[in-house]
């Protein structure tokens, strides 16, 4: 009793939030032979011999002996069972998700509700093109728009996350210095050391080396560094603008004239585009190349691999190396159509034109808010992330080594370098301690210049009681350990379904199938 009075004790206005903790049984492990929810008709006659017909089209080794291993369960048990996981899990729909770099937003209902549209779920890429100019239309505007926000000249589509538009990207830069026979010297792109790690993967894949420049102790570009590293290998440098520590670079001009003046290409992270949307245009920063995270900025769910976008935009000299097709307009016959007519395209870089529903909510997100609407947007997130700044800074244990006297963009780092050193609680404690607050914790240990790091990003979504609420969990994680009362927070989480888990073990050793369950189970 105690105890659990000790526990309100910690929170602020006696929230208590407790998780459901349901058997951790697979649909799988429920199934019970002949106990199904469906039911499907018999074939008639003429199906039968579709079906013949399809057997002897399929080469054999194709076709399937036994049907598939599907769990045999009711209706009812398959309505329970993913409510229950429901009930088990968190997202933005149930709770504060403050995690740095992803913006984990609340996504307006409206946008999943115009991607579940019939006529949008309906229609199949193959279809003709007459048929499917709505479609068309809206891929050719949500272009436009994203075109118009960044200052870019043309845009594809066809990316299906932001690291596979960084890809798209830089695979376009490789094809540029290829058409001016520059591509033997120049194999180098410059990296700073605070980019997302998605940055030097992308480098890499794209066939170049990556130069990695620190940061400055204002954790910008350090100029004088990135000076000596710009030779006439430099194929360009990937920026994040404002960076992963939520700090607009003061010296973009210097810094992309640096770049062109060995005629190397500026590319543009534009993973935190909701910090400057209607504010500044990468185009207007002197970049080249840019891609976007629609499913960060515009209004998709996301987390745990769900379908996202990464339209990628170019300057206009670049447009012949999009990838195809692209999605065009004729005025004279008001038609949309797929053009294939990119010179020097990169090729296709994903199946048909990419992930259409998720652009769809996109181009609802931006309708629905428009100008003003996407100004405030970045407005409100740069306000939020500000005053969480402010509070936070405060808070004894706690610091923001970057950026502390100044303001931030839509997003802070904060330290708990202190509050480890004198009381051993750690960024990975505090974690878990929000987890039993009903909090999603923050980015930790990222970016890596910044010991003990706490990547915070509220987002513009959230109303000022749900960030005070998470202030005041960090004044009391700052007042528990101060106190000598830690072990609440080295327990942590107690709440939630799923305890303190083994990091290590669950990212070398995932289990993501029933069929690799059966298999560790067998060994
Ligand atoms: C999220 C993110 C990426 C990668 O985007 P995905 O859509 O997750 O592939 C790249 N750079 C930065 C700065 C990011 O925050």
């Amino acid at each position: 009793m105690t105890q659990f009075l000790n526990f309100l004790g910690h929170m602020e206005g006696n929230k208590v939030f407790k998780q459901s903790k349901w058997p951790k049984t697979l649909i799988f492990e429920k199934s019970t032979p002949g106990r199904i929810g469906y039911q499907v008709p018999e074939l008639s006659s003429e199906e039968e011999k579709v079906l013949e017909k399809a057997k002897r089209t399929i080469s054999s080794d194709l076709l399937r002996e036994n049907s598939p291993n599907l769990p045999e369960v009711s209706e009812l048990e398959v309505v329970r069972h993913f409510t229950r996981l429901s009930q088990m899990t968190y997202g933005v729909d149930s709770g504060f998700y403050p995690l740095g770099s992803c913006t984990m937003k609340y996504n307006p209902k409206i946008c999943d509700t115009a991607a579940s549209m019939i006529d949008a779920q309906n229609i199949h890429p193959y279809q003709p093109e007459d048929t499917i100019q709505g479609s068309l239309q809206i891929m050719y505007e949500l272009a436009k728009w994203l075109a118009e926000l960044s200052g870019m000249a043309g845009v594809t589509l066809q990316p299906a996350a932001g690291a596979h538009g960084e890809y798209t990207g830089i695979m376009i830069l490789r094809k540029y210095h290829e058409s001016q026979n520059n591509l033997a010297i120049k194999n180098e792109i410059i990296v700073p050391d605070s980019a997302h790690g998605t940055n030097p993967a992308t480098v890499s894949m794209c066939g170049f080396k990556t130069i990695v420049i620190p940061s400055n102790n204002d954790g910008c570009v350090d100029i004088d560094a990135l000076r000596s590293s710009v030779t006439n290998k430099t194929a360009g440098m990937m920026l994040t603008n404002p960076n992963t520590l939520g700090i607009f670079e003061p010296n973009i001009k210097e810094i992309t004239d640096i770049i062109h003046d060995v005629d190397g290409l500026m590319y543009y992270d534009g993973a935190n585009f909701n910090a400057i949307m209607g504010k500044v245009r990468p185009g207007d920063m002197g970049f080249d190349i840019v891609h976007f995270n629609i499913h960060k900025t515009f209004a998709t769910p996301h987390g745990g691999g769900g379908p996202g976008a990464g339209p990628v935009g170019v300057v206009s000299h670049l447009i012949p190396f999009l990838p195809v097709p692209s999605v065009a307009y004729n005025s004279t016959s008001d038609f949309y159509y797929l053009n294939y007519n990119h010179k020097q395209t990169i090729g296709k870089v994903r199946s048909y034109f990419g992930n259409f529903s998720i652009l769809l909510r996109a181009y609802t997100y931006i309708l629905r808010l428009g100008q003003t609407g996407l100004t405030r947007v970045s407005e409100m997130a740069n306000l939020n992330a500000n005053y969480m700044k402010a509070q936070c800074a405060r808070i004894d244990g706690f610091s923001v080594p970057y950026g502390e006297n100044s303001s931030c963009m839509h997003e802070f780092v904060l330290s708990a370098k202190k509050l480890y050193k004198e009381t051993e609680i750690s960024a990975l404690d505090i974690s878990k301690y929000l987890l039993d607050n009903g909090l999603h914790p923050p980015t930790v240990y990222f970016p890596l210049i910044v010991p003990e790091a706490l990547m915070i990003e509220p987002t513009e979504t959230e109303p000022k009681e749900i960030i005070d609420d998470f202030i005041q969990v960090i004044r009391n994680i700052s007042k528990l350990a101060y106190s000598g009362k830690k072990e609440d927070i080295q327990n942590a989480p107690i709440n939630t379904s799923v305890g303190r888990i083994d990091d290590v073990k669950a990212a070398r050793d995932p289990i993501i199938s029933y069929r690799m369950l059966k298999k560790q189970k067998k060994n």
